[in-house]
């Protein structure tokens, strides 16, 4: 099976495909506006969102979610995330409210554009949710492995991809803080617990992935020990 990986959207919020001959597992949704760009990027390698078999959320927060539901209700696809999530995604538990650490105006103003611009206050939620749980690899293109992390939510998961070389760790670390702008692997902003981010990220340590994404930042290039290795454990600058 041929995998490979795509990356939608941008620095400050992005979606990840992981395309395959079996179709196409999506890894977070964005915001409610990323359908067209989502819709053209798998267009440009001969797919379209017809042929996504499944969402896996990192976690339940608003910028993550945003096409699940469209994708959801127009094509059938089945939108997974761990349990302890499930209520904030659907709506059931009302959003989180977490404070920032800090900020700065530009890359503050940059991230609310961003959202502004890409559908984030007309997010519909997803009416509809598949529970996952800790350990379980999802018959889904890619074979996606979720492995709890939480922390920055009760229910966040990391997602690991061998098909792809790939760790994605949703909103556990940022590689640039969108509300300062500060480069470089640190904890992410708008955790409940990130100290517990920090214990759980050890149970990655001993895997061979080379490759992490974030939720928001550039790709960290190195696996999740260099990455524990070097992480910043200030959230803030
Ligand atoms: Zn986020």
């Amino acid at each position: 099976m041929t995998a490979h990986l795509l990356r939608i959207g941008d620095d400050i919020i992005a979606i990840h495909a992981i395309v395959t001959d079996e179709g196409v597992t999506l890894i977070d949704a964005g915001l409610s506006g990323d359908l067209g760009i989502l819709t053209a990027a798998l267009a440009g390698v001969g797919r379209s969102p017809a042929d996504i078999r499944g969402v896996v959320l990192t976690h339940g927060d608003t910028d993550h979610i945003g096409i699940a539901e469209a994708l959801r209700a127009r094509h059938g696809v089945p939108v997974y995330i761990l349990q302890a999530d499930a209520d904030l995604a659907t709506g059931a538990m009302p959003a989180r409210g977490v404070k920032a650490d800090a900020w700065r105006i530009g890359p503050t103003l940059r991230f609310l554009w961003t959202g502004l611009r890409r559908g984030a206050l007309r997010s519909p939620r997803p009416s509809a949710v598949v529970a996952m749980a800790d350990g379980d690899v999802l018959d889904l293109p890619g074979r996606p492995e979720i492995i709890a992390i939480p922390g920055h939510t009760r229910g966040s998961a990391a997602i690991r991809v061998s098909a792809v070389g790939a760790l994605f760790l949703g909103d556990a670390i940022t590689t640039r803080h969108v509300l300062t702008g500060a480069e470089g692997a640190r904890l992410a902003p708008f955790s409940d617990d990130a100290p517990r981010t920090r214990v759980s990220l050890e149970k990655l340590r001993g895997l061979p992935e080379a490759r992490i994404f974030p939720g928001h930042g550039p790709e960290f290039a190195g696996t999740a020990a260099d990455l524990l290795d070097a992480l910043d454990l200030r959230r803030i600058d």
